[in-house]
């Protein structure tokens, strides 16, 4: 998708330090980090949200992308919270599905 921004971000055309980088998934930290630790795990393919994925290989590669992530920074120990936000009511706002991963604090549960 050509004016979406994270796959701007995924094919280089917007420079961005990868926190992790595969075929499949790119990570990176969140503009607006709403922790210590809020990264960003993203197919390279476009998709507009968690409703549009088709292919269970997407899940598989964004999990393991952001498990690997979490092992990476070390975030086993503590803990840490993974989020997708999908439509409206679930607080997406940039449509390309992306997975959050929270960690560095104590996280509230319910979410707000
Ligand atoms: P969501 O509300 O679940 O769609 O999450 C979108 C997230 O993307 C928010 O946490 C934003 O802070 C983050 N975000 C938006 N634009 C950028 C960007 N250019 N680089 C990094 N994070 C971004
Ligand atoms: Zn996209």
């Amino acid at each position: 998708m050509s004016d979406c921004i994270f796959c701007k971000i995924a094919n280089g055309e917007i420079p961005t330090d990868f926190v992790y980088n595969d075929d499949k998934v790119v990570a990176f930290k969140d503009l607006n980090p709403q922790a210590p630790v809020h990264v960003l795990i993203i197919p390279k393919a476009h998709y507009t949200s968690s409703a549009a994925v088709d292919d269970r290989g997407v899940w598989s590669d964004l999990m393991t992308g952001a498990v690997n992530v979490a092992r990476e920074l070390g975030l086993e120990k503590d803990g840490y919270r993974m989020v997708i936000n999908t439509g409206e009511q679930g607080g997406q706002t940039v449509p390309h599905l992306h997975l959050h991963l929270l960690a560095g604090r104590n996280l509230g549960w319910p979410p707000g």
